[in-house]
């Protein structure tokens, strides 16, 4: 299963403590993790393994996105930063409706985050 992890920079830290809390799911090899650039070398950092798309900014949440329109990436973790303005809000509003179009579930804080982990646990 393809999940894409995603953070805004202020929301960066907290997107790698919640890898950290929940390595027993993100490490099961049926689990393959997606991300965008900055984000990626965070999370390979932490020590799981990631395939990198572009930076945000550059297309990586549109390339995620084309990957959600074709059926391969399954669920979508966006830790979103609400209070910052960002250059490519376009590609992210592109994400969250091909999520929404093709039924692939999509949360944008931790709190959601933390359900659909614990609704994986139990899967
Ligand atoms: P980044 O992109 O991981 O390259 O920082 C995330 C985003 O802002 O969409």
């Amino acid at each position: 299963m393809e999940i894409a992890i995603i953070a805004h920079d202020g929301k960066k830290a907290e997107m790698v403590q919640f890898l950290n809390e929940h390595q027993a799911v993100f490490h099961q090899k049926e689990i393959t993790l997606i991300s965008t650039g900055t984000t990626g070398k965070k999370v390979k950092k932490a020590g799981f393994d990631v395939l990198r798309m572009l930076s945000g900014p550059l297309g990586g949440d549109a390339q995620i996105a084309a990957r959600v329109a074709e059926g391969k990436c399954k669920m979508v973790i966006f830790f979103r930063d609400p209070l910052e303005k960002h250059p490519h809000e376009p590609d992210v509003l592109m994400l969250m409706r091909l999520c929404d179009v093709h039924d692939v579930p999509l949360a944008t804080n931790l709190a959601s985050a933390e359900l659909f982990i614990n609704a994986l646990k139990t899967s």
